[in-house]
Order: C-alpha cells, then sequence, then structure tokens
C-alpha cells in the first residue's frame, strides 16, 4: 500500500493540483512519443490506481491531448506553460503522474525503464557525461 496525498503544480504556477490515490509503478518511459511530447531522452512517470484529481487553481488552463489511434497514449498539460499534468489515462484504468511535476516527494523510487528498446542513441552517453553545477560555457 502506497496510499498517499501528494500535491503538484506546473511551471508557470498557473495550476495546481492535489491526488489522494495509491502508487503502483514508477517508471521512466523510453517509448517515441514520451521522448517527442517532453522533447527529452524519456518521461518520468507514476502510474497509480484511478484517482480523483483535484484541481486547486488554473482547471481552466488544463489542455488534453489524446493520441489517435490504438496505442493509449494521451498527454495533460498547462496550456500556458506546457509543463506535463496528472491524468486518467483512455481506459479509465490507470492514472498517470509526471513525476517532475510533483511538488511533494514520491513514496516510491524509478522501478523500470519501458519502451528500452525504443531509448535514443545518446540516453547511455548523457548518464556517463561529467557533471557540472550550472550551465557549460
Ligand atoms: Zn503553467
Ligand atoms: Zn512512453
Amino acid at each position: 500500500m502506497n496510499q498517499s496525498v501528494m500535491t503538484g503544480s506546473c511551471l508557470c504556477k498557473r495550476v495546481k493540483y492535489s491526488i489522494e490515490t495509491e502508487l503502483q509503478e514508477f517508471y521512466f518511459c523510453h517509448c517515441g512519443q514520451c521522448r517527442k511530447v517532453t522533447g527529452s531522452a524519456f518521461a518520468s512517470n507514476i502510474q497509480a490506481k484511478p484517482g480523483e484529481i483535484k484541481w486547486l487553481s488554473g482547471a481552466e488552463h488544463v489542455k488534453r491531448f489524446d493520441y489517435p489511434g490504438d496505442r493509449l497514449f494521451t498527454k495533460v498539460f498547462c496550456s500556458e506553460c506546457g509543463s506535463g499534468l496528472p491524468f486518467l489515462n483512455k481506459s479509465g484504468k490507470k492514472l498517470f503522474i509526471p513525476a517532475g511535476s510533483l511538488d511533494s516527494e514520491p513514496s516510491i523510487l524509478p522501478g523500470h525503464n519501458i519502451f528500452w528498446g525504443d531509448r535514443s542513441s545518446w540516453f547511455e552517453a548523457g548518464l556517463s557525461a561529467p557533471k557540472s553545477e550550472g550551465f557549460v560555457d
């Protein structure tokens, strides 16, 4: 059982939410859709039991994109700043929380890298690159 109340927000802080649910899995998804929609190497998503997403503010800025076709893929985001926000998937059976949108600490840690075969050719090189604080000149 990982029942917990979590809060989160978007970058511009117009949208704030709270969710009470049971967290099931935390994974990095390397699929092509996640790479496109994040503009990055992978999406950090927490899968949870369906539960109510309470929009504490900015509900009018919450925009939903359902990927056409059979592939269950949805992106919910702030229409002002583009930040990812939680959503119930099309089947209504799973709740997804973009981990980076949370302001509270999740009670679980990443346990899987999914769609590993779809990972970008540069992902692993990035993991072993030198670490620095701030930008590189
Ligand atoms: Zn925003
Ligand atoms: Zn994905």
